[in-house]
């Protein structure tokens, strides 16, 4: 159809169009098969910068807009295909809200699952992946709950609707991975050369906290650089790589180490 074959008004053509009365039946089945693709492929790339939407709520959003733009200004598009699209859209929207509700499968393959990524102030590494997150944007998200450092979370659960629930102590912290200030404007204090180690040291890729004896284990997690564990890394002091626990420090003289000894 050539712009020039088009009589304004033709109310055949605007709402019909030339398309075979089946086309209709086509049309319900390629919008079934494209919203439910939307809703999967919204699904898997991840709910970050997403979470004031679900992925069904982002998909009708999606669905909506561009079934009803096209018939706006396309004259070939005929007015009933574009209505039964948006009717479509709604349907299905509303059959998958109730499906969620009353299925566990469902809900789990529109909405995904909670994903814990933190255990006792240790972070799972595979579970930041899945959840599509950095361990920046981790601390970034503690950091705005108030948290110093790792071992004051006990759990950190990365929720379907995108956001991130943190579980802290009430009180008592064990030490753990300081966070504050932010790595950007000072990483984590290496750990002191040349003398010895007292109280615990952090992993400072997952914050797995272990004993300062020398040689220190390698972590769990396959980090090989520690820091000192701290129980708050803003109180006077602690940031100097003084010791997290100066109970054990008491014991300890500044010559007892050998000289050079050093994780990093
Ligand atoms: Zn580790």
């Amino acid at each position: 159809m050539s712009e020039s074959d088009i009589v304004p008004f033709e109310l055949q053509r605007m709402f019909l169009g030339d398309t075979d009365p089946l086309f209709l039946l086509e049309i319900v089945f390629r919008t079934v098969f494209i919203f439910l693709w939307l809703v999967f492929l919204l699904r898997v790339t991840g709910k970050r910068g997403l979470a004031q939407l679900s992925p069904l709520e982002l998909a009708i959003v999606i669905g909506l807009g561009s079934a009803a733009g096209d018939p706006m200004f396309y004259p070939e598009v005929p007015l009933i295909h574009a209505m039964l699209v948006l009717a479509l859209v709604v349907v299905l929207q509303r059959v998958l809200s109730v499906l969620v509700i009353h299925s566990e499968r469902v809900e789990t393959f529109v909405e995904g699952e909670p994903v814990e990524l933190v255990r006792d102030g240790v972070i799972h590494p595979a579970a930041l992946d899945r959840a599509s997150l950095s361990r920046e944007d981790l601390f970034e998200q503690l950091r705005v709950q108030g948290v110093r450092q790792l071992g004051e979370v006990q759990r950190v659960y990365f929720e379907q609707d995108g956001n991130l629930s943190v579980f802290c102590h009430d009180r008592d912290a064990p030490p753990g991975l300081g966070i504050v200030p932010p790595w950007d404007l000072e990483p984590p204090p290496p750990l002191p050369v040349g003398r010895p180690l007292s109280g615990q040291v952090a992993c400072v890729s997952c914050g797995a906290v272990q004993k300062a004896d020398r040689p220190l284990l390698p972590c769990a997690c396959g980090g090989e650089g520690f820091t000192l564990a701290t129980t708050d890394p803003l109180a006077p002091g602690e940031s100097a790589g003084q010791d997290a626990l100066p109970d054990h420090a008491a014991g300890h003289g500044p010559s007892g180490g050998p000289p050079g000894a050093s994780e990093r």
